[in-house]
């Protein structure tokens, strides 16, 4: 039980911290169409997907509501075309690098232990304070 309360304290606190940091990096603003309000901010390989990658701020694109979820062509889409276009932008906006990063790591199937927890809310107020 104390266990479970401490992992959700992590949890919440790395979320904060992501939320904020990746905002900053984008200066709050749509990083696909530049728009400033409705920001969200989008996993961009999925939290059930992946669970490592969640507080990962490679992992991290900000996107205004209608690039998240509402726009025919949006990360959410359920059009599949919308989709396909969001993705073929995403494959440009994406560099190399970040993109192979994400592709190793979503292949990692390790456990979120509270270790993990720890290291990347640790890792994540380094880069607050940075
Ligand atoms: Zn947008």
């Amino acid at each position: 039980m104390e266990t479970r309360k401490k992992k959700k304290r992590l949890q919440t606190s790395s979320k904060r911290l992501w939320n904020k940091l990746a905002m900053e990096r984008a200066n709050h603003k749509c990083e696909r169409c530049g728009k400033t309000t409705n920001l969200n901010v989008h996993h961009i390989i999925g939290k059930g997907r992946c669970r490592v990658l969640r507080w990962d701020l490679a992992n991290a694109l900000v996107l205004c509501s209608s690039c998240h979820t509402f726009g025919r062509v949006s990360a959410h889409s359920t059009n599949y075309f919308g989709q396909k276009m969001f993705a073929e932008w995403l494959d440009k906006y994406l560099d190399k690098n970040r993109a192979d990063y994400l592709q190793t790591r979503e292949k990692q199937s390790m456990r979120v232990t509270i270790q993990f927890l720890e290291e990347e809310n640790e890792r994540l107020k380094a880069l607050e304070q940075s």
